[in-house]
């Protein structure tokens, strides 16, 4: 087991959004890659905004996108609990302790007085230079604290002087000098931690090695790397990731639609499709478009992650969805296309006979499972539900080859694909008839569509006895009308 310990850390505030999907899966790449461990860690210090349900989308987002973790909620580990918000002693503990190293102190300045200080800056500035917390309470001590149950907040003690660096894996060398920081405010005195002091405080328990994560917290690395040395200890690697932008080159956020994992799942995207355009979105190696897992593993490294937004490409995304899509064996994607059936309406058994040849016909040329249970909706359906356009090409005309093509079907054996084909075209031959003459109303009568896959395949799937039935109710439609 290497020593490399990655963690994704999200705030359960909504579903789970494309970008952070991508986060977790670089550094789920990375776990596997180097043989290390990979943490999910729930940071829900955000009672207004954090929910269950929430929780609950990121565990199914991950769960079908095949991210599993190592350590977290349900698994357990050694360093849990998990959840920030079962976690508070410990960030008590860290608090308490640096104060008593003079490393952070208490601040007991109330809003009140931060307001009027905030107040007295602006008229002075205008909104030219932003307000800092004067410090107060910065040089005070355990005997000016006021007596009693008076709140307090935790501040770090931020070095005046000098700069704080890093070296990104993703963006290079970035570095932020004091003076643009303030004491930070780590801690409230009920004891939930803010975003950079918990996260420190857990990334240091939990031993993580490697901070990944979107590039929106770069500016929250330089008081995350001043913490980690408060706390005694050496800051990890950090890699800060392009943020996903749309179409139109903004940032895509949580309300885009085509934002949540959830919705692509519902589209009928299959994972490691989703998987491999994610992979993508930001990460490069050579030209290589189309990767398994496996390949992903083998290749993931953080010198091919790009600096800058990455730009979200529906059709590229198509694109390597279907590539994915087709790669599965038939009997997978059947198994796979039946709840998409369902949601149309159609209970189609696991077991039918028909379900995966029917699935071969159209695997070629389908994106989603949903196009999947579009396009073999007819083999299932009795009758066939008759679209408008292709209902306008059952005329009175094609009543005499419906006749015709159905004495021919009747009377054939085996009923397969090339032996039909066969006996079709010497029907044809001998009733000097073309393809046009027949086909498109043979298509509508079976199908109740214009296109199908060839019509032979369509026979075949079909059987005899529903292609007969069929063309009859075509027939008698026909004459019914005439
Ligand atoms: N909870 C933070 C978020 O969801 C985590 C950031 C981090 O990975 O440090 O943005």
């Amino acid at each position: 087991m290497s020593s490399v310990r990655v963690r994704f850390a999200p705030s359960p505030t909504g579903y789970l959004h494309i970008g952070g999907a991508r986060t977790a899966l670089y550094n789920w790449l990375w776990a596997k890659k180097t043989g290390g461990t990979f943490i999910l860690r729930i940071e829900d210090t955000d009672v207004a905004r954090s929910t269950e349900a929430s929780v609950q989308a990121i565990f199914d987002a991950l769960d079908w996108l095949g991210l599993d973790w190592d350590e977290g909620p349900r698994v357990g580990g050694a360093d849990g609990p998990y959840f920030q918000r079962e976690r508070l002693p410990i960030y008590r503990a860290h608090a308490d302790r640096l104060v008593e190293e003079g490393r952070a102190y208490r601040c007991y300045a109330t809003k009140a007085e931060l307001d009027e200080a905030r107040r007295a800056h602006e008229r002075e500035h205008g909104g030219k230079r932003g307000f800092k917390y004067p410090g107060w309470w910065r040089d005070k001590t355990e005997r000016d604290w006021p007596a009693g149950d008076v709140p307090f907040v935790y501040r770090l003690k931020v070095p005046h002087e000098g700069a704080t660096g890093w070296d990104d894996l993703v963006k290079g060398t970035i570095e932020i000098g004091h003076r643009e920081l303030q004491d930070e405010v780590l801690m409230r005195s009920d004891g939930i931690p803010l975003y950079n002091f918990g996260c420190v405080v857990d990334d240091l328990e939990m031993g993580i090695t490697l901070v990944a994560r979107g590039d929106d917290h770069v500016i929250n690395t330089p008081m995350q790397i001043l913490i980690w040395r408060a706390l005694g200890a050496e800051a990890p690697a950090f890699a800060h990731l392009p943020m996903i932008l749309d179409e139109r080159r903004k940032k895509m956020s949580k309300r885009d639609d085509a934002g949540s994992v959830e919705v692509y799942r519902e589209r009928g995207f299959v994972p490691d499709g989703l998987l491999n355009y994610l992979a993508r979105l930001g990460w490069s190696h050579g030209d290589d478009e189309l990767l398994t897992r496996e390949e992903l593993i083998e290749r993931f490294d953080w010198s091919g992650v790009g600096k800058e937004g990455a730009g979200y490409d529906e059709k590229k995304l198509a694109h390597v969805q279907a590539h994915h899509l087709r790669r599965m064996p038939g009997d997978v994607i059947a198994a796979a296309a039946l709840p998409f059936a369902e949601a149309r309406g159609l209970a189609i058994a696991p077991d039918d006979p028909r379900l995966v040849p029917a699935v071969e016909t159209v695997r070629q040329r389908a994106v989603t499972l949903a196009d999947v249970a579009n396009m073999i909706d007819y083999y299932f359906r009795e009758p066939p539900e008759l679209d408008e356009k292709a209902a306008k090409q059952l005329a009175p005309s094609v009543l005499a080859p419906l006749r015709s093509f159905r004495a021919l079907t009747a009377g054939h054996e085996p009923f397969e694909r090339v032996s039909l084909e066969d006996a079709v075209k010497a029907w044809m031959e001998a009733e000097g008839l073309t393809f046009k003459d027949y086909a498109q109303a043979v298509r509508v009568a079976l199908s109740g569509r214009t296109a199908t896959p060839g019509l032979f395949e369509v026979m075949e799937v079909l059987g005899k006895t529903r292609c007969l039935a069929r063309l009859d109710a075509a027939i008698a439609k026909l004459e019914a009308e005439g």
